[in-house]
């Protein structure tokens, strides 16, 4: 490539509405530009590097055996009424509708298309297992679209589904699939790792999340340094480490900080909407028996996914009876009322009593007590916007593992990939059937594994950058090597020696670019630098003249002389 005859546009400031660094960053170096909120359209850079990130999603997905297809942007209404989804994903899924005023949903992901698929092609067990995947764009109208492509509406997801027979079969799926993440995402040279994620409302029985470590991530992770332990957040919460042991909700409201969810009185804190707001809470139980008063601490669980307007309560062993006291009750005892919100979010069902599926902590709270529990409110809360890593830390650190092989540690992360063990969520709801040896008809089982491709670039960038700009790991970026010549419209000897190296690269497989837009060195140096191009060869006279030029890393503090004639090897 020659960058007189490619699009560069680089900024040296970058706009006002990006936040985090991979978001300024991308806009600086001409790689995206915005269209609408969300809405970005890639540019020649910024696809180059999507590109590359899909070819090796792509190269990884057929190698583990998944076979690739295209599924439609725009969804028939009525496959998604089948699993119920049209109503379940409430705002985020973009609807539109037709000439004829039929509805359509425009795919945020795309289980029913491919269970749709399937259940009218495979009609034998002889035919499974079977695992189909598409690199295909996504629309989600998210409440809050931010941070450029790492929470975008519009985004490229790959997405894949498996079909399996039984149970066993869709857990070698899975793992398959897990593997070729692993395998993924070390190809692209980032620091990552896979952790415990729980289903939320896709519902199942198993799923993994795989993170970018970066500062900036949305997501908390725990995980143990001395053993294979990894959760995130959610998920670790519902471990035995929190839940079921009566110190851990004291502990958590002694470290936790008062939060912005404080409820003025007892009404408005049963009128709260559970969807959005709180996902757990932890609360200080008093039984009398005969006289007798006794504390307990417990932890309530609520499930589901807040942007599926649908929360389920999950009620942790122990706390199957109990009500909220009056709020004149409350008064009487306290003198005031508390009803704060609290910090700790949990999807996972541990010791789990009784499921149902609640709207308001009215709807909640109706489970009432038979035995005489007392609310006394040790609560707390928390904006789910904030960080809930510094009130759990002082829990979590020093508690030792969940498997008894060292002590818990927290990072964050940027969840880029997922995977699901559906069961048979969607084919049980869309009859996707296939007929086992005996000829009977039993319902597939349904794994399903997402990698967010175009948030990958934001979080290859958050873990990857310096005070001049992107450092692209080699695998994925826009150019693996830049060749600079100083005055390549000036001088025969550098125009020559450029020309041959660039043709010498190119045929070694090297993906290079020539900068022969005739900048100044500081300017040509300083874009490249923001641009995250790898590798650089700068050629100049003075060097040639010694038969040197100069190579220089990325991330090199200074430039390596390097003899002309070893340059090609010493790059490849
Ligand atoms: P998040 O928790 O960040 O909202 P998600 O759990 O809703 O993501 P999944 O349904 O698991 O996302 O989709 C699979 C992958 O798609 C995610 O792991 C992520 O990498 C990517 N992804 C999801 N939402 C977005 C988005 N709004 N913009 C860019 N990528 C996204
Ligand atoms: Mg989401
Ligand atoms: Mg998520
Ligand atoms: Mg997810």
């Amino acid at each position: 490539m020659r960058a007189s005859r490619f699009f560069i546009s680089t900024l040296k400031e970058a706009p006002s509405d990006a936040e985090i660094v991979s978001h300024k960053l991308m806009m600086r170096a001409g790689m995206i530009k915005r269209l609408g909120s969300g809405i970005y359209t890639y540019m020649p850079l910024g696809l180059r590097v999507i590109r590359k990130v899909e070819a090796i999603v792509r190269e990884e997905m057929n190698k583990a055996g998944a076979i690739e297809l295209l599924m439609p942007l725009v969804q028939p209404a009525e496959l998604w009424q089948e699993t119920g989804r049209w109503d379940k994903m409430g705002p985020e899924l973009m609807r539109v509708k037709d000439r004829h005023g039929r509805d359509f949903a425009i795919q945020p992901t795309s289980e029913e298309v491919i269970t749709d698929v399937v259940r009218s092609e495979i009609k034998s067990y002889r035919q499974l297992p079977l695992n189909f995947y598409h690199i295909q764009t996504k629309f989600r109208d998210e409440r809050r679209p931010r941070f450029g492509l790492m929470r975008g509406r519009e985004f490229t997801m790959k997405d894949a589904y498996s079909f399996d027979r039984d149970v066993a079969g869709m857990q070698v799926s899975y793992q398959a699939m897990f593997d070729a993440y692993v395998k993924i995402f070390t190809r692209f040279g980032l620091q990552f790792r896979a952790v415990a994620a729980d289903n939320g409302a896709i519902g199942g029985t198993g799923s993994h999340e795989f993170h970018v470590i970066a500062s900036t991530g949305e997501d908390a992770l725990v995980y143990c340094p001395t053993s294979d332990y990894a959760a995130n957040m959610e998920a670790a919460e519902a471990l035995p480490l929190l839940v079921g042991r009566a110190a851990a909700a004291e502990a958590l409201a002694k470290t936790a900080t008062p939060g912005k969810t404080k409820c003025e009185s007892v009404a408005e804190f049963l009128g709260l909407p559970l969807a959005r707001t709180v996902k757990s809470i932890a609360l200080t139980v008093e039984k009398e028996s005969e006289g007798e008063v006794t504390k307990e601490n417990w932890l309530l669980l609520l499930r589901g996914d807040h942007e599926l307007n649908e929360v389920k309560v999950s009620k942790v062993a122990g706390l199957s009876n109990f009500r909220f006291a009056s709020e004149a009750e409350i008064l009487e005892a306290y003198g005031s009322v508390p009803g704060y919100l609290g910090p700790v979010a949990t999807k996972q069902p541990v010791n789990v009593v009784a499921d149902r599926t609640v709207a308001n902590m009215a709807d909640f709270v109706c489970g009432a007590n038979e035995e005489g529990f007392h609310y006394t409110g040790v609560n707390w809360g928390r904006d789910l916007q904030e960080p809930v890593v510094a009130d759990l830390r002082n829990v979590v650190e020093g508690d030792a593992s969940p498997d008894g092989k060292g002590v818990l540690a927290i990072e964050r992360g940027i969840e880029v990939g997922h995977v699901f063990q559906l069961g048979t969520a969607y084919s049980a709801a869309m009859n996707a059937t296939y007929l086992d040896e005996k000829g009977q008809p039993a319902p597939l089982q349904m794994g399903c594994y997402g990698i967010g491709v175009t948030r990958i670039l934001g979080a290859a960038i958050e873990q990857n950058f310096d005070d001049k700009g992107i450092v692209w790991p080699d695998a994925i970026a826009p150019f693996e090597l830049v060749l600079c010549p100083m005055g390549y419209d000036r001088s025969e000897l550098v125009k020559l020696e450029t020309d041959r190296l660039y043709a010498e690269l190119q045929a070694a497989g090297v993906d290079v670019i020539v900068d022969d837009r005739g900048l100044r060195p500081g300017a040509m140096f300083a874009d490249w630098e923001l641009v995250g191009v790898p590798h650089r060869v700068v050629i100049g006279e003075r060097g040639l003249k010694e038969g040197n030029l100069e190579y220089q890393g990325r991330r090199d503090a200074e430039a390596t002389a390097v003899p002309a004639a070893e340059m090609v090897s010493f790059i490849t």
